[in-house]
């Protein structure tokens, strides 16, 4: 499947919830979610057939998150069901790891390929502050399970939040440094609850080179520039989604837990999946595909055009 742009759109990325254990500053306001109801939102089957149709029209990697994806109910039968389609090569998912000590295992043996754990600071007064009801120990504990667990090539990803985790950028990056995973700084997004926070909140990515000196580079991952310190195991990824558009690469369609796919995680446009079945599916699956725009709104307006907060689209 490609888009009216030449891109190759073979990764999805499925928000299987919008709730979540977590109210992260940036992400959810302090109340939550409840604005949908249970049965708005997508079943386990509508979101694996939903998820079949995609792959046989070229996705090869799809994406589980949130909202927090482990605290939907059934999410490792979801997993099961996704790992099992002919034509997938990979799947993996983005959590925020409070329960992964008890999941791991099972994610694993579900299919999951790969998971992406979200941590923002490593001082536990800090994490508890950022999230509201975190606790670090927890996260910390969910990144060994999944070591332990069997899973490899783990992406920690933080998102820089100036004057709240810069000083911590040089601990974060060192993660790196004894283990074979990568930490990844993405740039904070002005999106949602974030969205006309003030300018200081909003860090370049370049301020990891500036913490981290003798970050060498060495290559890309997906829209991740990759360094690494000579006899580090483990790399470090820097993520700018506002200070250099990464459009070009996009390669993303996304599924929000109501059954609507957004062809760009920053525009309004929404294509209602629900209710359609077989040739219809795949018809509105290459109109997303169709209709993603050369570049997100950001860079030219400063702001998302999606009404959506994070939880609700899945970041
Ligand atoms: N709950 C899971 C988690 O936190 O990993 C998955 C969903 S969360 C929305 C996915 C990722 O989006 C997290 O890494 C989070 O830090 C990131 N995120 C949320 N709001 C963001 C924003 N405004 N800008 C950049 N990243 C953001
Ligand atoms: Fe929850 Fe993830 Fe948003 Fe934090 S970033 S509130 S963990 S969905």
């Amino acid at each position: 499947m490609t888009d009216g742009f030449g891109r190759v759109i073979d990764y999805l990325r499925i928000s299987v919830t919008e709730l979540c254990n977590y109210r992260c500053r940036y992400c959810m306001d302090e109340t939550g979610v409840g604005k949908r109801g249970h049965e708005e939102i997508l079943r386990l089957e509508e979101l694996a057939e939903i998820a079949a149709a995609a792959v046989a029209l070229g996705v090869k990697k799809i994406r589980l998150t949130g909202g927090e994806p482990l605290v939907r109910r059934g999410i490792l039968d979801l997993c099961r069901m996704l790992a099992d389609l002919p034509g997938l090569e990979e799947l993996t998912m983005t959590t925020n790891g409070s329960l992964l000590s008890e999941l791991a295992s099972e994610l694993r043996r579900a299919g999951v390929n790969r998971l992406n754990i979200s941590l923002d600071s490593l001082s536990p007064a800090r994490f508890a502050d950022l999230t509201r009801r975190g606790r670090l120990s927890d996260v910390l504990a969910g990144i060994e399970a999944a070591e332990d667990a069997g899973f490899r090539h783990t992406k920690l990803n933080a998102v820089l939040l100036g004057g709240v985790n810069t000083d911590e950028l040089s601990d974060l990056a060192t993660l790196a440094r004894d283990r074979a995973l990568s930490v990844r700084f993405i740039e904070l997004m002005p999106i949602g609850v974030c969205a006309d926070w003030p300018p200081e909140r909003f860090v370049s990515a370049d301020a990891v080179l500036q913490a981290v000196p003798g970050l060498e580079p060495v290559g890309t991952d997906g829209v991740a520039a990759l360094y690494t310190i000579p006899g580090w195991k483990g790399t470090v990824g820097l993520i700018r989604p506002m200070s250099c558009g990464f459009c070009d690469r996009c390669s993303r369609l996304r599924l929000t837990a109501d059954g609507k796919l957004k062809p760009c995680l920053h525009s309004s446009e929404e294509i209602p999946l629900r209710g359609l079945h077989g040739d219809d599916l795949s018809a509105a699956i290459l109109e997303a595909a169709a209709r993603k725009p050369r570049q997100h709104a950001l860079t030219a307006q400063g702001r998302s055009d999606s009404p959506r907060r994070m939880h609700e689209i899945g970041g």
